[in-house]
């Protein structure tokens, strides 16, 4: 499948090998890999391999498979780094008020410290 990323993508780098990551796990249109500057002791980033920004351009544009796999691979993570004890939180930043800074959809995956309430 052949895409036209945004040159500002770093993700669009790590998905042609350009630059290395920390793969945790890959199937045929998602990556999960350990982010650059960890938040927590498991800050696990995981990303469609389509070029998609957000969660809005991904429910419009992308497959029904890409987007099963998407979240399949979301909840795989955290069963592989075994965090259904102590709990975890999946984010998505989107757009300028949700301090969005890579324009490639991504979620984070925090978990290993306790996190606090996050509603602000
Ligand atoms: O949600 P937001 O766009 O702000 O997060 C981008 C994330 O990508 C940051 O947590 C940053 O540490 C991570 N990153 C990374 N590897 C890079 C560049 C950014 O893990 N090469």
């Amino acid at each position: 499948m052949a895409y036209t990323y945004d040159p500002k993508n770093i993700f669009a780098k790590i998905l042609t090998g350009e630059i290395p990551n920390k793969t945790v796990l890959e199937t045929e249109h998602s990556l999960a890999f350990r982010d650059i500057y960890p938040q927590a002791p498991v800050h696990v980033l995981v990303i469609p391999k389509g070029a998609y920004v957000c969660y809005d351009h991904f429910a419009q544009e992308a497959s029904d498979a890409e987007i099963l796999d998407f979240n399949r691979v979301i909840g795989e993570v955290c069963r592989m780094e075994g965090l259904e004890a102590g709990g975890y939180r999946v984010i998505s930043n989107a757009g300028r008020d949700g301090v969005q800074e890579v324009p490639h959809l991504h979620v984070h995956i925090l978990a290993g410290r306790p996190l606090g309430r996050m509603l602000a």
